[in-house]
């Protein structure tokens, strides 16, 4: 693994900033001033978040999507000495610059893949929040990482959690590892009664219990979609059959994760529900630094509770499993569907069961059916195919 520079600042770069994990990001790096600088930002839509940010921090680049924005921050920036640039590619030399040694994933979506593999080739310290990318990018993903020299260090809590959990020394997981448990908080919708799934509207599936989120991975939590995409996630970070990765439910978001071990002990993380504590250590391992958390307070605690997930409720958590066994590109079919259905719903064109159906309906037209992925091109290809039918699905269920 790559040292963590210590006798300079970390020049971080975020792709994101202005997101739920940027803006956390930016939070604990405020704290530790001597040991973060921020070398590039970037966001797709609130621009003047963006020169906010710009005006704080001083990088040496932000990204924004189309020319109009870039002129937009020039104008708020004035002659700041930011350069502002347009685009995926630019987003992906930022991530590569020899100028920065992290680059924080916090991008949402299959849209942070290409600038995540640049940043695994050109061997970053990778903080990966994104796990859409690597559910998309899989086997070439790992690939990338481990020919660039790359570090990956997992920011979703639950990963980290395990990560927390394991030896630093990779090489000595499997003899380590019997399995492992995600947790999950069961979302808005864990007791309520599924014959009124179809009433959900898009604001009771944003209304998180525990965590504070994007829409769309809040959407995922209320549909368990995030827990299936989570399960591949972790076949990819930690190189787990599926049989190995269970899920449970627990409501109070207090244990992230587990690791079994070999011997049956059962190594757990624990921690309030706040993102800062996840960031904080891939920023700093594997040394610990203060993440503005607040700390557990046992004597409040009522009770940490657990259940198995109820398969009728969550469909979608048996898709991860589905497409692990599957052909290769079977996860870039599900993820692509899922960002449409999540996307659909939230415009109100579909309701909320609609979500599962799209999925299915995907993969049953998709899966299995073409070559397997060679490389960023094929996977890209493959992403915008299944958007298109997932689309033409969430039409007709209009
Ligand atoms: P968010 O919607 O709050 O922020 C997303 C960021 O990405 C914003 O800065 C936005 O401008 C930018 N963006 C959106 N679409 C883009 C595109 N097409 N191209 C370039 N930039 C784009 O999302 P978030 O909740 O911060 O989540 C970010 C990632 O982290 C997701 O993959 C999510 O699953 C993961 N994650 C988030 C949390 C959390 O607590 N929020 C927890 C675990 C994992
Ligand atoms: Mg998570």
């Amino acid at each position: 693994m790559n040292p963590t520079p210590t006798s300079r600042p970390q020049r971080v770069a975020i792709l994101g900033s202005t997101g739920s994990i940027g803006v956390s990001t930016l939070d604990v790096m405020a704290r530790h001033p001597e040991r973060f600088q921020v070398a590039g930002l970037s966001a797709w839509r609130r621009i003047d978040e963006l020169a906010a940010q710009c005006r704080q921090w001083r990088p040496r680049h932000a990204v924004v999507p189309t020319d109009a924005a870039a002129a937009q921050l020039r104008a708020l920036l004035g002659p700041a000495g930011v350069e502002v640039r347009v685009g995926e590619r630019a987003l992906c030399e930022m991530a590569s610059d020899p100028d920065v040694d992290s680059v924080m994933a916090a991008i949402v979506g299959a849209a942070g893949l290409a600038p995540c593999l640049a940043a695994a080739h050109a061997g970053k310290r990778l903080l990966l929040a994104n796990k859409e990318a690597l559910v998309v990018g899989g086997a070439l993903f790992v690939q990338a990482v481990r020919a660039g020299g790359a570090t990956m260090l997992p920011i979703d809590s639950e990963h980290s959690a395990i990560f927390q959990c394991l030896p630093p020394d990779a090489a000595r997981w499997p003899a380590f590892i019997d399995r492992i448990i995600l947790t999950a908080s069961g979302g808005p919708f864990r007791t309520r009664d599924p014959a009124s799934f179809a009433a959900i509207t898009p604001a009771q599936a944003v209304a998180h219990p525990n965590w504070v989120m994007g829409r769309k991975i809040s959407v995922d939590s209320a549909t368990m979609m995030n827990k299936a995409l989570e399960v591949i996630e972790a076949r990819w970070l930690f190189d787990l059959e599926p049989s190995r990765i269970e899920v449970v439910i627990h409501p109070q978001s207090i244990i992230h994760s587990m690791v079994v071990c070999r011997d049956a002990s059962v190594l757990a993380q624990l921690g309030t529900p706040d993102m800062r504590v996840p960031i904080a250590y891939g920023l700093s391992f594997p040394e610990r630094i203060e993440s503005g958390a607040s700390r557990l307070d046992f004597s409040a605690m009522a009770g940490l509770s657990f259940e198995p997930p109820d398969a009728a409720r969550f469909p979608g958590l048996r898709l991860a499993y589905e497409v692990l066994s599957g052909a290769e590109g079977d996860s870039v079919v599900l993820n692509a569907a899922n960002e449409v259905a999540v996307e659909s719903f939230l415009e109100g064109r579909i309701g909320f069961p609609q979500i599962h159906a799209v999925n299915v309906g995907t993969l049953a037209a998709l899966a299995g059916k073409g070559p397997p992925p060679a490389g960023l091109e094929d996977l890209l290809d493959l992403d915008a195919r299944s958007r298109d039918v997932a689309r033409s699905h969430a039409a007709r269920l209009t």
